[in-house]
């Protein structure tokens, strides 16, 4: 996009954020998985599109592998915050979804919420509420009123005249805009997560349906062609399980956190060697039953966005879409 009101924003804020976004990160990488998010060195490379990246911003919000604490004579004492000033540019409405289902289960998480004071995020659409409508997951009804309902500090939509529109969305985003003399500007307020209309029905609708839905051949299907490698949860951008790792070395008394998956082997064994997930079909059924019975119930948001990268990054072509049709026929 060839914006100048957008390359001054990035410029102005290249003085004082790391700034992450969207790009192709080689030429030679097989069809869908060209694009990441990683750190902006040249503006040009970064995408525009509005396509939804294979790499996702889960690396920026959630460290694979972070030290809460350190155990020095006796006493806990909580690790340096690594948490630096990045701006996340180019957040498309599927990952602001998945960032504001993030803000609710990390609410209370001292570590989350220290390095996400200093992100500042900045949302961008090539035409709402028209994207994703392919992405049929789950929520994918986008009304004009989507905006108020996701977190973003701004919002940038490219339209159809070439022109851009710009939007704040927090105190945080509207300094900043002023601050670097793009007042043009539209103030949206954050008005929950969850529509005035209530909970997504469709959502609801799934939950219902796959809620006492074990003994569906849905499950024995996947039961035979699932691997349990946990692609899937590591591409998913509102997967969020970890592991807790504790190390009692002499030079090194700590507490960890590093991702996870319900697909790894030892992710629900507990002492006495009782595992509740210790079959294929048990792992699949629970991964979903999370996404869509369990994170709805809790938060009344959906557990899954609809980004298809889990049907990209599935090894032996489990598709999401096809589970949930096969589900609901
Ligand atoms: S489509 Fe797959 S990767 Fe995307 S949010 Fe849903 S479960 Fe996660
Ligand atoms: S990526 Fe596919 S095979 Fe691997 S755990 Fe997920 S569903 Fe199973």
């Amino acid at each position: 996009m060839k914006n100048k009101r957008v390359e001054k924003l990035i410029r102005d804020l290249s003085a004082d954020y790391f700034v992450f976004a969207p790009q192709k990160l080689g030429a030679d990488l097989a069809p869908g998985y060209e694009y990441g998010i990683s750190e902006v060195k040249d503006i040009n490379n970064i995408d525009w599109s509005g396509r939804v990246p294979y790499g996702n911003w889960k690396e920026v919000l959630l460290p694979h592998h972070e030290r809460l604490f350190d155990l020095k004579n006796g006493e806990l004492i909580k690790a340096k915050a690594n948490s630096p000033l990045i701006a996340c540019l180019g957040m498309n409405i599927l990952d602001l979804k998945a960032l504001t289902l993030f803000e609710q289960v990390f609410a209370n998480d001292v570590y989350y919420q220290e390095r996400r004071r200093n992100l500042l995020i900045i949302g961008y659409s090539t035409g709402l509420p028209n994207d994703y409508k392919k992405n049929k997951v789950f929520s994918h009804n986008y009304k004009e009123d989507i905006l108020e309902h996701v977190v973003f500090d701004i919002f940038i939509t490219s339209q159809s005249n070439g022109k851009i529109a710009l939007y704040s969305g927090s105190e945080k985003g509207q300094k900043i805009l002023e601050k670097y003399g793009l007042g043009d500007y539209q103030h949206i307020e954050f008005s929950g997560p969850v529509a005035e209309s209530g909970p997504d029905k469709r959502m609801a609708s799934i939950a219902k349906k796959m809620e006492n839905s074990f003994n569906h051949p849905v499950w024995d299907d996947l039961n035979k062609r699932c691997i349990a490698c946990s692609k899937c949860t590591i591409a998913c951008p509102t997967c969020f399980c970890f592991d807790l790792e504790d190390r009692n070395d002499p030079a090194d008394k700590s507490r960890s956190r590093k991702w996870s998956s319900c697909f790894n082997s030892d992710f629900t064994l507990i002492a006495g060697g009782q595992d509740d997930l210790d079959t294929v079909k048990k792992k699949i059924f629970f991964w979903y039953f999370h996404k869509f019975v369990r994170i709805p119930k809790e938060y009344s948001l959906p557990g899954c966005v609809g980004c298809n990268r889990c049907t990209l990054a599935c090894p032996v072509g489990i598709d999401i879409n096809k589970t949930i049709q096969s589900l609901m026929k």
